[in-house]
């Protein structure tokens, strides 16, 4: 697939390091576990939405956007990527924000607000506001870009975490780049594991793996929905993102993995398994991970690997998709766990 055929910017340092994990594959004894350092893409504290965005901003571009408008929680983290790569290219950013676990101005909020991007903070989450009468947060879109237009701007809107056609590129591209990697380092990769919310990541990871013709099999860990809700979306995703982009793929539901096993009590709710998780790759190997989605998907993997789920021969990569600037509105949940 020729990724050079379509717009795009250069937000992100890459390669992104492909890092053996060898205290933690020692200690499951396992198969050879490595991690893909998407969390240091670079762009103001880096992530996975830094690739999905150099396709949209360079579509955004093409189109001579003025202004940039996307949603997600307050403690999105595309929201924070959307924001310093819009103010990159001179672009400014209007963020729509619905409430979530944390109410701290801290962590990716505040780095909002010092990208110099605008927010407009909903009271109250989605379906609260259908039910009282207010603006749910596609009107609020609809509104803002209608507002924009009739002033003479004009708005280029980004769904919830980047995830449609254009954005899924950045991940079809970082599985290509992770596949020439591990040639490099002739490793022989059976799995591939990531956090799953809107699922642009995971889509392009599925279709990356396909192009290629790796054989690589591409686990979802769930963070926010339960599969019955997630694995159609995805499906959808991936058929419409073939279609796109003419790559002749096609999807049922039941080519998509997508484990639900490890969301706890809900989005950005902390689970004692997720402390866990994020304890033992820090104690282990000196890497942070985040407590609303690495942190889950990783707690997930140990579980699985723990269980014998992986094929023992060959190496499970995990992605790691950021997100590491939410961890300091979790501080006071840890600190029961750490002090010892
Ligand atoms: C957004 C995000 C994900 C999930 O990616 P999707 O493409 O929305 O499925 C995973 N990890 C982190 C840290 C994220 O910010």
């Amino acid at each position: 697939m020729q990724l050079s055929k379509y717009p795009r910017v250069k937000l992100i340092h890459s390669p992104t390091p492909l890092e053996y994990l060898e205290n933690l594959t020692q200690h499951l004894d396992g198969p050879d576990i490595y991690i893909k350092r998407d969390d240091c893409t670079g762009l103001a504290f880096g992530g996975n939405k830094s690739r999905k965005l150099e396709f949209l901003i360079g579509d955004a571009l093409k189109n001579k956007a003025d202004v940039i408008i996307t949603a997600g929680a307050v403690q999105s983290n595309h929201c924070r990527q959307t924001a310093a790569a819009a103010t990159k290219f001179g672009m400014e950013c209007i963020i729509v924000a619905k409430p979530s676990w944390s109410k701290e101005y801290n962590g990716n909020l505040f780095l909002d607000e010092l990208l110099g991007a605008k927010l407009v903070l909903l009271e109250e989450d989605n379906e609260a506001l259908d039910q009282g009468g207010k603006l749910s947060m596609e009107e609020t879109i609809e509104n803002l870009m209608a507002d924009l237009k009739t002033k003479g701007k004009n708005p280029y809107y980004i769904p919830v975490g980047g995830s449609n056609s254009i954005g899924s590129l950045g991940y079809i591209s970082m599985t290509m780049e992770l596949i020439a990697q591990a040639n490099e380092m002739g490793i022989e990769i059976g799995s591939m594991v990531a956090a799953s919310g809107s699922g642009g990541t995971q889509t392009g990871m599925i279709l990356g793996a396909d192009v290629e013709k790796s054989g690589i099999q591409t686990v979802g860990m769930a963070i926010s929905s339960d599969a019955t809700i997630v694995i159609p979306k995805l499906k959808d995703l991936c058929n419409q993102t073939s279609d796109y982009y003419e790559l002749g793929l096609s999807y049922e539901e039941k080519d998509i993995i997508f484990n639900d096993n490890y969301i706890g009590e809900g989005y950005g709710i902390p689970s004692e398994e997720m402390i866990e998780a994020v304890k033992l790759l820090a104690r282990k190997e000196g890497i942070i991970l985040d407590p609303v989605y690495s942190g889950k998907a990783f707690a997930g993997m140990v579980d699985l690997i723990k269980k014998g789920y992986f094929d023992k021969s060959k190496a499970v990569v995990f992605i790691h998709t950021g997100g590491t600037p939410a961890l300091f509105v979790y501080s006071d949940s840890f600190r029961e766990y750490i002090q010892n």
